[in-house]
């Protein structure tokens, strides 16, 4: 099947994003086909400022579009508390429970030996300049429950041993392997509750 070239390229614009096959890739391109101008002008738009207009925080590292974040600014949030999570989209998550008021800081990925993925290429310098701030007393380590992020966890907890800072680990509730992001609300408010320090 050949298509006009424009609708070929958007075809093949769709089904570069993650979870696209092909047909449902056509069926996108031929919705946006049907969609009134208008519509794909701000469609088009919100992909650009997604790039355009966002920046990471430059306390917490998170996405953001002023700097510091919205969080970071926060002036009722306890800054006692760092949570370390591996995604911006983690902290979306923690944020619904509804049950943690302290900072966040996000990682931007999880050390994975065997994906070549190091303590260098995650975002865990900014997080040991941040402990420097005497008002920080704990670290709640919520990176997920799979391999990768165990093992950043026990990383960061040896990392931050010296500062003398109490760092806990959630726990309770999550399944072995999940991730974050698909926890609901309530698993995920257990688990921060049932954190554990660690040695
Ligand atoms: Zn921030």
């Amino acid at each position: 099947m050949f298509y006009p070239e424009p609708i070929a390229k958007l075809i093949d614009a769709f089904s570069r994003l993650p979870g696209i096959g092909p047909k449902t890739a056509a069926r996108l391109a031929f919705f946006v086909l049907r969609m009134k101008e208008e519509e794909v002008i701000d469609f088009a738009k919100a992909l650009v400022n997604v790039k355009r207009n966002l920046t990471y925080c430059s306390v917490c590292c998170n996405i953001t579009d002023t700097d510091p974040c919205r969080i970071c600014s926060d002036k009722t949030r306890d800054p006692s508390v760092i949570c370390a999570v591996q995604e911006p989209k983690d902290v979306v998550a923690m944020e619904r429970t509804k049950e943690f008021n302290g900072k966040y800081h996000v990682l931007h990925g999880a050390i994975s030996p065997m994906e070549g993925v190091g303590p260098d290429d995650i975002r865990i310098a900014e997080l040991v300049k941040r402990l420097g701030d005497e008002r920080v007393q704990e670290l709640i380590l919520a990176t997920n429950p799979n391999i990768e992020g165990e093992a950043t966890a026990m990383y960061l907890s040896r990392l931050v041993k010296p500062f003398g800072i109490k760092v806990t680990r959630i726990a309770r509730g999550l399944p072995v392997g999940g991730d974050l992001e698909y926890a609901d609300e309530v698993t995920l408010s257990q688990a921060l509750e049932g954190r554990r320090e660690l040695f």
